[in-house]
């Protein structure tokens, strides 16, 4: 075996991360990343945060085996951690498991899978978690997630994220500020920080999120910081006046309400309601008129009646939100909203689902037909030459969730744009979830 190997990453951008420091870790043990044909292993990096997140994890080491039945594949990340003795045990198709406690564990589990030493490692928590510099990076050009964080302490009741990463270690400021530092050297334009509660950051080092944005905003360079993920009852808005000082603080936030009806976000172990929330979007707007506001809902909790939906329709209409993603309910064994009562049935969820989303898809087309007109900026994705198109993200869209910029310019077929550039454009019109923008200049 000539030890190549590649990744197959799923789940969320937190996930992604920990998909690009195995790579680094992996390489440094010395194994070859190379493309799936000619990997010797493949890495599945699943996700298990819901139902329809584990079965897609499942049926993807299901079709590798099949499709590749001379490599060895192994499962990695939060569905191996969470349900590693159980798979172990009835998944014949996957050659191994290891849970995503311990990154630094990870090469070394792979070598002993390989081996066929073992099927299962659960590594345990580290006394400190992994800080790897990642060469290699599955995002386009120039853009790039950073975990400030891991693990959660807000015990939301239906969330098993606790359950599978542990409560919340936040990683100290001087840390993240030298990853910061290393990118912005290497010209990245947009830092996007993630965790799984921007909001909480810091709280259980003695600092908190407003030092590490002073940090960040003594820093020189053309680059733009993204906060992906803020709890709204952790929110502080303490930390809007930074952005208003410092343009390369990016005005979006993305703020899980997860719903509006005050019984339903209790239930749910969240302390806001209709009007606190709709208090903290406002007074972001008012600081900040320019800022995007993405979120997402769930419906069919536990006790969700017609008047819990209700309410949280009429929320919908005064929040205005920008962008907003929607689920079901999804039970999850180890969580206590896994014993509560009152359950709402299957269809039930899904026409609320169904009813919220074409609501918020009229509220995001208006919303998105205000930036007629104006100039904004826009870092490219992709070039397709031949029909004068770049497609990119404004800062109105984080990466890979909302809708794109598609970008008219003459340089695209000359070659004279590439991935990675930022150009400034006006925004023409909209088009569905995406803008129409034409190219006015690089930036
Ligand atoms: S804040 Fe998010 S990650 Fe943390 S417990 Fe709640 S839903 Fe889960």
């Amino acid at each position: 075996m000539k030890k190549t190997f590649y990744i197959v990453n799923l789940g969320c951008s937190k996930n992604q991360v920990d998909g690009e420091t195995v790579l680094a870790l992996m390489e440094q043990k010395g194994w070859k990343y190379t493309d799936l044909e000619h990997a010797d292993v493949v890495i599945i990096n699943t996700c298990g945060f819901i139902n329809d997140a584990k079965e897609e994890s499942i049926n993807t080491i299901l079709n590798c085996k099949s499709s590749y039945p001379d490599k060895i594949v192994i499962a990695a990340g939060c569905l191996a951690q969470r349900y590693g003795k159980e798979l172990s045990d009835e998944m014949s198709e996957a050659d191994g498991f290891v849970g995503n406690r311990d990154l630094y564990a990870i090469p070394d589990a792979v070598e002993k899978i390989v081996k066929g030493k073992t099927r299962l490692v659960s590594p345990k928590l580290p006394s400190q978690d992994c800080f790897v510099e990642r060469s290699t990076l599955f995002t386009f050009p120039r853009s790039t997630y950073i975990k400030i964080a891991e693990g959660c302490n807000n015990n939301c009741t239906y969330c098993a994220i606790p359950l599978i990463r542990g409560q919340l270690r936040s990683i100290p400021a001087d840390i993240i500020m030298k990853e910061i530092k290393s990118f912005v050297k290497k010209g990245f334009f947009e830092i996007n920080l993630v965790s799984q509660d921007l909001a909480s950051w810091g709280t259980d080092i003695g600092q908190d999120l407003i030092y590490l944005l002073r940090r960040i905003c003594r820093l020189k360079g053309d680059f733009r910081i993204r906060l992906l993920y803020m709890h709204p009852d952790k929110f502080n808005p303490s930390i809007l006046p930074l952005f208003k000082k410092d343009s390369r603080l990016i005005p979006y936030f993305d703020i899980p309400f997860q719903h509006a009806s005050e019984p339903i976000l209790k239930a749910m172990g969240r302390k806001g309601n209709n009007e606190k929330y709709l208090k903290l979007i406002a007074s972001i707007r008012k600081a900040l008129p320019e800022s995007v506001i993405r979120s997402t809902i769930m419906l069919g909790f536990p006790g969700e009646k017609d008047s819990d939906f209700q309410c949280l329709m009429e929320f919908l209409e005064e929040a205005q939100l920008d962008w907003c993603g929607f689920f079901t309910y999804s039970r999850e064994e180890g969580t206590k909203a896994f014993g509560f009562k009152d359950k709402v049935p299957i269809a039930t969820a899904g026409l609320r689902k169904e009813q919220a989303q074409d609501l918020q898809n009229r509220i995001t087309e208006k919303r998105l037909e205000s930036y007629t007109g104006r100039e904004i900026e826009v870092l490219v994705e992709e070039v397709i030459a031949e029909e004068e198109i770049a497609l990119g993200r404004g800062y109105m869209n984080a990466p890979e969730v909302d809708g794109a910029v598609i970008l008219h310019s003459g340089r695209a077929m000359s070659g004279s744009i590439k991935p990675g550039d930022v150009v400034r454009a006006k925004v023409i019109k909209r088009n569905n979830i995406d803008l129409e923008a034409v190219d006015v200049g690089l930036s």
